[in-house]
């Protein structure tokens, strides 16, 4: 398998490297034994819980006892390798753990991921060798857990534009500012936080920290009231004159941004594997209910529309279980270029999520609306994943503008036209300028390997399938060229056409996934036993042949200018102007 090749990026320009998805990804059995043990204790210790979870949600606060009994049990030492004192679990592993602690309680498994995904993961990835040494094993005992501090009051999808500054002062750095909704925040002592270097305003880039509770002029605001994982610590963190040792700058000055979205990117199997939890306990919930409650003489389980909700609970679930899985075995396979995959599989799995608890609380009836029952408080725990570690909005653009900035250099014609088109695609997103570089040879390449257009390893089984993926693919491929063409340098106004292209990419790559692992399901047990699954394969590509149609219809044919002057108007007048009185 190459390791710099993006699955995503290739197939915008046609090209299907089947190599990248095949076969789907197997943890190595020792690897598989020590998730299942960690799996059988976290059970135990989340199960003698249960009961807890609803009242600390109530109450808006994890006890300490808690968080000691997280410590005791290891929680914070999952993805720290084995050398400074952790459990060392892959990619793949981490993302199971935290699936199954999202089944118990999302506050819980937001605070051990915001430690393991995106807290200390800067220094995981971009730390030298003292620093790790230094604060791994504390991190690995949660002696100091640890949270990731971007967002700020007037700073958050737009994270080029932070204010907290970072100054050089002999040998140290002054850091001042104010960092918003932090996760952990009151309860971490370890903040990889990002600052704008000090420097004439062209030259101020990000640059990124390690700061710890310690340290004069670090201090945090009071828990935040929120509308869903209460019980999760989240937090103002103020840095006054904070004096941070020079030898604490994270990675290299001036790269703080490429340090903040290669964290996000890396740890977004996390969140997926959070959802995935998520989506199997409604299901669970959801398939109890609907058999125990009767109405006209029937359990509810028994009628059409309730079992459409319940079985499209189960594709999604299966189509994000596949997706995450298989962004989490690329990076543990090594594969470098996995921004656009991981995104998408946060994009999928947090929506499938969202519909999940939505429809779960739908078959519940009114049920579903009493604090008593668990639906209220999973919807109201589950809305956030849409919104942090990159907005879903922000996230189909970068998707979308990312894979066509490769089919932008291809475009020999336009790539002088389009050239400073993604050196800004969105404020904020500069990282798609760094991408764009690092990836026109790369395009100009793959360009070349035309002969990659189908796939020859997926079960025969699936052929049906396989064409919608096919075809969906040179729709993908023709609508890029198209918008390209037709916009130019214009496409970055062009959100709404720029979404449905996004829209096309994510669905494609969620049926690859699904495709690569019926394939291993029935190359494992034979076409018979696996019948369920290749029913799966079946709705959700007739499902994914539906959108891309759609999209692509859209793409000549759309009201998008009219919906948006409508949008204008009612900016003008800030209300809706029309009453039939
Ligand atoms: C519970 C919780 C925990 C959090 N934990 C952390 C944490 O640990 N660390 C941390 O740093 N941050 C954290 N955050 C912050 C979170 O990451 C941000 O809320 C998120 O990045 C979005 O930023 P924002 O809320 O400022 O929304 P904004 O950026 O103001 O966006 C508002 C809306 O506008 C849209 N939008 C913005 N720009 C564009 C554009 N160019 N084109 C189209 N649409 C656009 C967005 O998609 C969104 O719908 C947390 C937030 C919450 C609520």
């Amino acid at each position: 398998m190459e390791k710099n090749v993006s699955f995503m990026r290739s197939l915008c320009m046609g090209a299907i490297h089947e190599e990248q998805l095949l076969p789907f990804p197997k943890m190595a059995d020792a690897e598989r034994e020590t998730v299942e043990t960690v799996l059988g204790s976290l059970r135990q210790l989340l199960e003698s819980h249960a009961k807890d979870f609803p009242a600390w949600d109530r109450s808006g606060e994890f006890p300490p006892e808690f968080i000691e009994e997280l410590r005791e049990f290891g929680l914070f030492s999952l993805v720290i390798p084995e050398e400074h004192g952790g459990l060392g679990l892959r990619n793949a592993a981490y993302s199971r753990t935290l699936q199954e602690i999202s089944k118990y309680d999302a506050s819980t498994a937001v605070t051990v991921g915001a430690h393991s995904s995106i807290g200390m993961r800067g220094l995981l990835l971009f730390g030298n060798d003292e620093q790790k040494a230094r604060y791994l094993p504390k991190l690995a005992t949660g002696e100091m857990i640890a949270a990731f501090c971007l967002t700020e009051p007037g700073s958050g999808s737009d994270a080029a534009s932070i204010k907290t500054r970072a100054v050089r002062d002999g040998a140290d750095w002054v850091i001042s500012g104010e960092k918003l909704w932090i996760t952990n925040g009151g309860i971490a002592d370890f903040f990889t936080v990002f600052a704008k270097t000090s420097g004439p305003e062209e030259r101020r880039k990000l640059s990124a920290f390690i700061v710890t509770r310690d340290m004069p002029g670090v201090s945090v605001g009071p828990h935040e009231d929120k509308m869903g994982l209460r019980a999760s610590s989240t937090t103002t963190v103020m840095l006054d004159q904070v004096r941070v040792p020079a030898a604490n700058l994270l990675g290299e000055e001036g790269k703080g941004f490429k340090i903040a979205m290669g964290i996000l990117n890396s740890g977004r199997t996390g969140l997926g594997g959070g959802a995935v939890g998520g989506m199997k306990r409604l299901i669970e919930l959801a398939t109890v209910q609907a058999q125990s409650r009767v109405q006209f003489d029937k359990k509810i389980s028994e009628f059409g529309l309730i079992k459409k909700k319940i079985g499209d609970m189960v594709v999604s679930c299966y189509a994000a279980e596949s997706a995450v899985s298989m962004v989490a075995g690329l990076i543990d396979e090594g594969v470098t270029d996995y921004a656009i995959e991981a995104a998408i599989s946060k994009v999928f799995a947090s929506e499938a999520l969202w519909a999940a608890a939505d429809e779960a609380l739908q078959v519940a009836g009114g049920n579903g609306f009493m604090r008593e029952f668990p639906y209220e408080q999973i919807v109201r725990d589950t809305r956030i994943n849409r919104i942090f570690e990159g907005t879903n909005d922000i996230l189909r653009l970068f998707i979308a503008l990312n894979a066509m900035d490769d089919v932008g250099q291809n475009l020999k014609e336009l790539a002088a036209t389009l050239k400073d088109v993604f050196a800004d695609p969105i404020k904020g997103f500069g990282v798609i300028r760094d991408y764009a570089i690092h990836r026109a040879q790369l395009a100009t390449g793959l360009s070349t390997q035309s002969a990659k257009r189908t796939f020859t390893q997926l079960a025969p089984e699936l052929k049906a399938e396989q064409e919608i993926f096919e075809w969906g693919t040179r729709e993908l491929a023709s609508a890029a060229d198209k918008l390209l063409r037709r916009h130019g340098k214009k496409i970055i106004e062009k959100q709404l056409a720029t979404a449905r292209m996004a829209d096309i990419m994510i669905h494609l790559f969620v049926l690859a996934c699904v495709l690569s692992r019926v394939t291993s399901a029935i190359s494992e047990k034979g076409a018979p036993a696996a019948e369920k699954e290749i029913s799966i394969a079946q709705i959700f590509a007739d499902r994914v042949e539906r959108i891309i149609r759609s999209a692509v219809s859209e793409i000549d044919k759309n009201t998008d200018e009219q919906l948006k002057a409508l949008a204008d108007h009612a900016f003008e007048n800030e209300r809706y102007v029309w009453d039939t009185l």
